[in-house]
């Protein structure tokens, strides 16, 4: 790697790590419905506030050992984990893209599948405002850079989209009846299926489908391990949420790659 292309990767990772900070905020605040900006960041425990130096990412929490400066009680390893995620998925972000606008686009993608993630599996529910915020963002993004679709012209770059959304919406709608009438119990949340159109507007028909197809082999995986280790916390709570996102940023890194791969087989 030539020096040019460090120096973007370790200000792509760092700046990954500063908005991995406000996910953080995000994903503390967002289910309890208080503002992601006012008051300042306050540690959970004492509601002392945070300093500036004790708020850098990553670094802050190696330096306290994981604990409140003010009170030492410890503080969830979970914002430790979601800055260095955002910092890694920006870092991949920048090196596997192609443009500006691609790079963006992604980091954007990229962001709202934590955030969502992360809720989901500490409250078992998506928020709205991500799916919204993420579709009508994909859809406008589309519509001017229709070159993040495939497509040349506007009107198709938002039809790529569009399809994509209705296509998410519509297979993991029909999944979830069909489930719930086998099981006779509720298959799979409705906030899946919204979450799936939002990733369908990002990435299109294709990535829906290996969405889809990824995270119900990492799922079965999962919970497979869960039942043979026994362990009680994963076994058959872990939400969808988080297996659909994996499945999601897979897909739309690797997705022409993994096709490719798959059809080679043959
Ligand atoms: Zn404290």
């Amino acid at each position: 790697m030539n020096p040019i292309n460090i120096f973007w990767s370790s200000v792509f990772f760092i700046f990954g790590t500063i908005v991995g900070s406000f996910l953080n905020v995000c994903i503390y605040r967002l289910p309890e419905e208080l503002s992601i900006i006012f008051p300042l960041s306050h540690c959970p425990n004492c509601k002392a506030k945070i300093k500036w130096y004790d708020n850098i990412p990553l670094l802050s929490y190696i330096i306290l050992q994981g604990k409140c400066r003010n009170c030492g009680k410890p503080i969830s390893p979970v914002y430790f984990i979601v800055e260095l995620l955002t910092g890694i998925l920006f870092l991949t972000a920048f090196l596997f893209s192609s443009g500006a606008a691609e790079v963006v686009f992604r980091i954007m993608f990229f962001s709202l599948l934590i955030v969502v993630s992360f809720i989901d599996l500490k409250h078992f529910v998506i928020p709205d405002e991500c799916n919204i915020i993420g579709l009508v963002f994909a859809l406008l993004a589309s519509s001017f850079f229709p070159h993040l679709q495939g497509e040349a012209k506007w009107y198709l770059g938002l039809y790529r989209s569009f399809l994509g959304a209705v296509t998410g919406f519509a297979v993991l709608s029909a999944v979830s009846l069909a489930g719930s009438k086998l099981l006779k119990k509720d298959a799979m949340g409705f906030g899946d299926v919204k979450l799936i159109a939002m990733i369908g507007s990002f990435g299109g028909v294709l990535v829906v489908f290996l969405s889809i197809a990824i995270s119900s082999i990492v799922g079965t995986v999962i919970g497979g391990t869960a039942l043979l280790i026994k362990n009680k916390t994963w076994k058959g709570k872990v939400p969808f949420g988080p297996y659909l996102a994996i499945g999601a940023v897979v897909s739309i890194l690797w997705g022409n790659k993994l096709v490719d791969w798959y059809l080679g087989l043959f």
